[in-house]
């Protein structure tokens, strides 16, 4: 299928100095849109003007949150070079979030052509200083103009692109996590495992109760036993126990991260034993205890790897090691910022070039 392109007449000054970027404010001149009906399926892919959208008040996802999303990033290797970090894994997810939202599937090749075309448009926007990366936000909404509850017959997909500062602006900083013992991200057979827009809708409460508390963010437990460890709001989460990297196993209600997949892939590569299982919160405290719960890391294409250096449940609170960064997360965080900045070999094939 070919995808027009209709240029913006006037393009956006350039950010003056993208190490002052915050995430997610600013956005690129264009966006690539494509449609679906029942008739045409997915058609008329487009790079346009980026601009509001125009939608009914009555348009479905409005009242029923019929929507997907993914996140990743393009980054500038100092040669010049724009690199994207396992984007077939991205639209592989989106398509698998689409199948459980009753949102049609799209063609993967597509959407990787249409992004791919998108950002040789909008090159300039990837920003060069350090720590730097133009994010990327592909979503699908359900467009129906109609109140009955049922799946939307039609759909927008489009994807966005907003330059982001360095996350680590002062440093590598061990985050304080609330391991949430009331409230409940997912259950088994519900939608933990998809970006689905209602998943973080309803963990906003949760993590303001934290912030109040003083912590960061939120380590949910599973929504049965409140008891086994599923993830952070936005990111996996890995333990280093007795030398071994230990993270919870994929049960439907955790999100896959690729972050998390390639980081359990390094750490086996750096001769770590990795173990994908059930991690009971109590087994952490246990270990604290015994004085082998050596690292406590977050993993997701925001922070890449974010050490943590408090836990706490209930009234017990621990502080991971000495409270600072561990070796193996500031290794980890090296080698796949690295292969993804371009600046280490990519043994891999993680890294797609933007050409
Ligand atoms: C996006 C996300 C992650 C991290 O996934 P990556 O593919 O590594 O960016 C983890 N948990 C949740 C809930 C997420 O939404």
């Amino acid at each position: 299928m070919k995808i027009e392109i209709r240029k913006a007449e006037t393009i956006k000054p350039l950010f003056e100095d993208a190490s002052k970027l915050t995430f997610g404010h600013l956005f690129t001149d264009h966006m690539f849109t494509m449609r679906y009906n029942p008739e045409k399926g997915w058609h008329a892919p487009v790079i346009e003007p980026y601009r509001p959208l125009e939608l009914d008040p009555s348009a479905m996802v409005l009242h029923y949150g019929q929507a997907i999303f993914e996140g990743l990033k393009a980054y500038r290797a100092e040669d010049g070079r724009a690199l994207l970090f396992r984007p077939a894994d991205n639209f592989a997810r989106m398509n698998r979030s689409a199948k459980r939202m009753c949102i049609p599937e799209f063609d993967k090749e597509l959407a990787m052509a249409g992004l791919m075309e998108l950002l040789r448009l909008e090159e300039r926007w990837i920003p060069t200083a350090p720590g730097t990366s133009l994010y990327i936000r592909p979503t699908i909404i359900a467009t129906d103009p109609y109140l009955g509850v049922k799946a939307s017959s039609t759909y927008l997909f489009f994807i966005i692109l907003s330059p982001v500062g360095p996350y680590y602006a002062e440093g590598f900083k061990p985050v304080r996590i609330y391991v949430e013992d009331e409230y409940v991200r997912a259950v088994r057979g519900g939608t933990g495992f998809t970006k689905a827009a209602a998943n973080y809708a309803i963990s906003l409460l949760a993590g303001e109760v934290a912030k109040e508390k003083g912590y960061s963010q939120v380590l949910w437990l599973d929504g049965v036993h409140r008891r086994y460890v599923e993830e952070v709001g936005s990111m996996n989460i890995c333990f280093k126990i007795g030398g071994k990297i230990v993270t919870p196993a994929l049960n439907g209600s955790i999100l896959p991260g690729i972050t998390r997949d390639s980081v359990l892939r390094l750490s086996a590569d750096m001769g770590y034993p990795v173990e994908e299982r059930l991690v009971d919160v109590e087994e952490l405290f246990a270990a604290h205890e015994k004085g082998t719960l050596e690292e406590v890391f977050g993993t997701g294409t925001a922070a890449v790897v974010s050490p943590v250096g408090e836990l706490r449940w209930k009234e017990r609170s621990i502080t991971v090691g000495d409270g600072q960064t561990g070796p193996v997360a500031l290794a980890l965080y090296e080698r796949l910022t690295g292969i993804q900045y371009g600046q280490l070999p990519d043994p891999y094939g993680w890294s797609v070039e933007i050409r």
